[in-house]
């Protein structure tokens, strides 16, 4: 049910995302505008109580709140590059998915034309929008997100990152290296311990509390970095190498692909042979600070 003490908002790209977004603004009581270039897709909005509007220049009003959400921002400059669409005095949040040039060229487009713009970036399945389960990021002019922050509180758990714009995507990749690198660790454990019959779900569990455990370590690590001083009061990067060694070999005598363990062994090696070995792991940050020669 839309509330009329609610902000105004419009969302533009009706994908599998957008249709999220629009629900989640819907439910909480915004009167929501809606535009998709294939309209059928508003259908169910439209039902719930969205307007649509009958072409995405209608869509945008100035002085409102439009969330842009597509395939990619060439699909933004198709839409919203031309000059039947007026943007002086909007404000565009644009949730899709780029690399920070493309956040900060954006940033730079939008206030040529002018208009308020901050990048986002959405660390959830559209399942999870409109729940606090829904990380959603947002970089830019820290006045613009605290404008608005009332109307997206109704897409889940929001938060400013800076007022770089490129910052939101910067996040967004920080944190797919992350998730993937849990899940091949897993996935290099997995393959190992099924050589000996123990399945994927006994695993699991051991695997989490081992993630869980490493975790621990960050805030840690991160003081050594940003410091720049790594004294291994624990283990040293040498140690570290050793059982590297031990992961390869069990690999390769098991069966079991070896070419990620070998892969990470090669940047400590760097490191080792730069004359880091005595220090703590962390210190392979300055391998992973640079471009990779060769
Ligand atoms: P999707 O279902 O494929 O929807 C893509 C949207 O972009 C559709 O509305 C499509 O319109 C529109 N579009 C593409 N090219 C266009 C063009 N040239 N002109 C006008 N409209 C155009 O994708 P999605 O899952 O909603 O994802 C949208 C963005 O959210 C992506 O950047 C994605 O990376 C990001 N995201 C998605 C998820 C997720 O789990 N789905 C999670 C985080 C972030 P039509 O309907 O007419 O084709």
């Amino acid at each position: 049910m839309t509330n009329t003490n609610e902000a105004p908002v419009s969302v533009i790209g009706l994908g599998l995302m957008g249709q999220a977004l629009a629900g989640a603004f819907l439910e909480a009581g915004h009167p929501t505008t809606v535009w998709n270039r294939t309209t059928a897709k508003a259908d169910r909005l439209v039902a719930e109580g969205a307007r649509l509007a009958p072409t995405v220049a209608d869509a945008i009003r100035p002085g409102s709140l439009t969330i842009v959400c597509l395939t990619d921002y060439d699909a933004l400059y198709d839409l919203l590059d031309t000059d039947s669409v007026e943007l002086t005095g909007t404000t565009l949040i644009n949730f899709t998915s780029g690399d920070s040039a493309q956040a900060r060229e954006a940033a730079r487009w939008a206030e040529r034309r002018g208009a308020r713009y901050l990048d986002g970036a959405i660390m959830a399945v559209p399942p999870a929008i409109g729940t606090a389960d829904a990380v959603i990021l947002h970089s830019g002019p820290q006045s613009d997100f605290d404008a608005h922050k009332p109307t997206l509180d109704a897409l889940g758990t929001v938060t400013h990152l800076g007022e770089d714009h490129g910052l939101a995507s910067l996040y967004d990749v920080a944190g797919l290296a992350m998730m993937w690198s849990i899940l091949n660790a897993w996935l290099q454990g997995t393959a190992l311990l099924r050589t000996a019959g123990v399945d994927a779900a006994t695993f699991a569990p051991f695997a989490r509390q081992m993630a869980a455990g490493v975790a621990e370590w960050l805030p840690g690590h991160a003081e050594s970095i940003d410091s720049g001083s790594f004294p291994a009061d624990v283990a040293s990067l040498d140690t570290h190498v050793r059982s590297m060694a031990h992961l390869i070999e069990e690999s390769e005598a098991v069966g079991v692909n070896a070419e990620l363990p070998k892969l990470i062994k090669a940047m400590a090696d760097r490191s080792v042979a730069a004359g880091h070995g005595a220090e703590e792991y962390a210190v392979l940050i300055e391998e992973f600070a640079k471009p990779h020669e060769g």
